[in-house]
């Protein structure tokens, strides 16, 4: 069996990975150049996406990102000022319940791309944009790209996010629409704000502020071992630019508008947003690392009617967006196609029933809004 996977983002690494364990031939096409774009600087990774990862990636790249998440993340406190220091008036638990995170552990982003990428150096094609694809009569898919390149393979994967040209080729019908919400996220060296006793009050759990009508969300990653030291010791063939620098941050998120961002820098927006909140909140976003300060697009795709299983499927972004863990359906998607695709191989389903199976649990599981629930 081959199979083609458009984007190597998160889910599209994680089932490469899993592919390739299992044996099966395997080609990621991606549009962006090897280091890709800016995607924020941390990720919370739940039971859904840690479970991925330890079904899909080797041993040592399992422990690579293990070593270095940051502590557990299973309650969220909520922060005021008293006497203009920063204080906790509640707690709220991550439950997962009614868009309430679920507990996990803070994971850097770019360190976790860097580690997917490891080992597939062979496997990714860089600055390859899929324009098109067709599905042949002996059951193969063909696709092109911007370049000039053409490929076949038995499936074809969309794992290329939210604008993907996979999805608009096979499911014209499905379309995402864009909910005017926006969140600005950053991150801000732990060092540049240890002195506001924000991170000794926060932990390694997440602090919420609502202040005179401005909402900000904070985390603390404290790497569980010197990055320099885990690859050393689990990954000495991650790149060491991977890990070169690395320290511990405050990761922030301010919810806004479209209206309320407008367009332009990013960081400024975020100076101006927290104005009226207290210097200890204030710092934080004055202290940022600006250039990694992004602002999210808050989108969904309504739930759709099941469509028959066929040689070209996708996963992640592409087919659900879930703000907050889209990343971790994206994982939990290629772990389940994997299976599926690993049990076709071994010639213990049909491949089309395989992959009808995969995404009847996907529509099942990862629309909350049709009252089911993901699960791992
Ligand atoms: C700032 C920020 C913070 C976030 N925080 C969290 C979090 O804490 N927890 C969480 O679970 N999720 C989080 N998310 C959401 C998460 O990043 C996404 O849900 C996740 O990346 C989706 O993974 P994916 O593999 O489906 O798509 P992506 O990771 O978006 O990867 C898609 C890839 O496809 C490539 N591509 C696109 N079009 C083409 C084409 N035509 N041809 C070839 N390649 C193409 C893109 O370049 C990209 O590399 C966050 C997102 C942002 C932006």
């Amino acid at each position: 069996m081959r199979v083609m996977v458009v984007g190597a983002g998160l889910g599209g690494l994680t089932l490469a990975h899993g592919l390739r364990r299992a044996g099966i031939d395997v080609v990621v096409y991606e549009r962006d150049g090897a280091s890709g774009r800016p995607q924020g600087v941390s990720l919370h990774v739940d039971d859904r996406g840690a479970s991925a990862l330890r079904a899909c990636l080797p041993p040592g790249h399992v422990a690579m990102v293990e070593a270095t998440t940051g502590g557990p993340r299973e309650r969220t406190l909520t922060l005021a000022e008293v006497d203009g220091e920063p204080v906790a008036t509640g707690v709220r638990t991550s439950d997962g319940i009614d868009g309430r995170p679920r507990p996990g552990r803070q994971v850097d982003r770019p360190l976790l791309r860097a580690v997917l990428l490891t080992g597939l150096e062979d496997v990714v094609r860089f600055g390859a944009e899929l324009t098109r694809f067709e599905r042949c009569a002996d059951g193969t898919v063909r696709a092109w790209f911007a370049d000039g390149r053409a490929d076949i393979a038995d499936v074809l994967v969309g794992a290329d996010g939210v604008g993907s040209a996979v999805r608009r080729g096979y499911l014209p019908d499905v379309r995402p629409v864009d909910t005017g919400r926006r969140m600005i996220m950053g991150a801000t060296p732990l060092r540049a704000v240890a002195g506001t006793g924000l991170p000794d009050l926060i932990g390694d759990i997440a602090g919420s502020a609502h202040i005179r009508g401005t909402t900000m969300v904070l985390g603390v990653l404290r790497f569980s071992q010197p990055p320099v030291q885990a690859r050393r010791k689990w990954l000495p063939t991650l790149h060491p630019s991977a890990v070169a620098g690395i320290e511990d941050y405050v990761m922030w998120a301010l919810p806004t508008t479209r209206e309320r961002l407008g367009s332009g820098a990013v960081w400024p927006r975020a100076e101006e947003l927290t104005a009226d909140l207290p210097p200890f909140l204030r710092s934080v976003v004055a202290e940022a690392w600006r250039d990694a300060t992004v602002a999210l697009r808050i989108g969904t795709i309504p739930p759709m009617p099941a469509w028959p299983a066929g040689s070209v499927t996708v996963i992640g972004d592409a087919i659900h967006l879930a703000p907050g863990f889209g990343g971790n359906l994206a994982m939990l998607d290629a772990r389940r196609l994997c299976a599926a695709l690993v049990e076709a191989n071994r010639g213990r389903l049909g491949l089309l029933d395989a992959i009808g199976d995969y995404e009847d649990t996907m529509r099942r599981t990862s629309f909350p809004s049709v009252g089911a629930k993901a699960g791992a």
